[in-house]
């Protein structure tokens, strides 16, 4: 039996206080969901849009949502109403079509970069070299409708610790290069899983996406639907 609440209770008890926890529930139920929120669990993490915007059905803003998975242009308009983080920025359209779609709401939108650090061929995120390019020439400075509020990043898949500790700090010292060019809310470093999320939070992080250490294991779904 998997127990949520007490799951929760055993990861926070891992964490300082500073360090926020999101509870990833991609492909979990939204009972599963409530059984977190009555632990006082309030931040979660989606990583597809569709699946995202039904539970937002449902559960509404009792949640504060993150979306934490690739999003698409031409999808931001159906989370932009009421996404509280959009994590998985990585690319300057994506950028324009938030601030565009935010601006539509009334509303400002919290972001994160996502870097690139990992190992394996990825086509989403940022290489570090290419961020720093595009701070300095003021890039993100242009959007009224977007609060950048720091970085996000995934260490290699590997079971070697050296390289994970590596990666995290190489999102970390990312972080710490493109302070300068934002103001003080550009103060989130988002890194760290279910495997390697204690790891993360020595290396500097300030926010964990914890899914199957709270879940348990995801159901396997091969063609994740967007
Ligand atoms: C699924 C996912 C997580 C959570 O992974 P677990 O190993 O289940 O903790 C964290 N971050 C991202 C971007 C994810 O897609």
């Amino acid at each position: 039996m998997i127990d949520i609440k007490e799951n929760i209770r055993k990861v926070r008890e891992e964490l300082q206080q500073s360090v926020t926890l999101v509870a990833v529930s991609k492909f979990h139920s939204v009972r599963e969901i409530e059984t977190a929120l009555e632990a006082g669990q309030v931040d979660f993490g989606e990583s597809y849009v569709q699946e995202l915007v039904a539970k937002h059905e449902t559960l509404g803003d009792r949640v504060r949502w993150h979306m934490i998975g690739h999003l698409q242009t031409n999808k931001v308009r159906f989370i932009a109403p009421f996404i509280h983080m959009i994590q998985s920025v990585d690319s300057i359209r994506l950028v324009q079509e938030i601030d565009r779609q935010a601006g539509k709401c009334g509303r400002t939108i919290d972001c994160l970069l996502e870097v690139h650090v990992a190992m394996e061929e990825s086509k989403t995120g940022w290489n570090i070299e290419d961020l720093i390019l595009e701070s300095e020439r003021g890039t993100f400075a242009a959007y009224r409708n977007v609060r950048f509020r720091g970085v996000m990043g995934m260490a290699s898949n590997t079971l070697d610790m050296e390289r994970i500790e590596g990666d995290f700090r190489a999102i970390a010292s990312c972080h710490d290069k493109l302070c300068g060019y934002f103001d003080d809310c550009f103060d989130i470093v988002s890194m760290g899983m279910s495997e390697d999320y204690k790891a993360a939070v020595r290396c500097g992080s300030t926010m964990v996406r914890v899914g199957s250490s709270i879940f348990g294991p995801r159901p396997m779904k091969h063609t994740a639907g967007q």
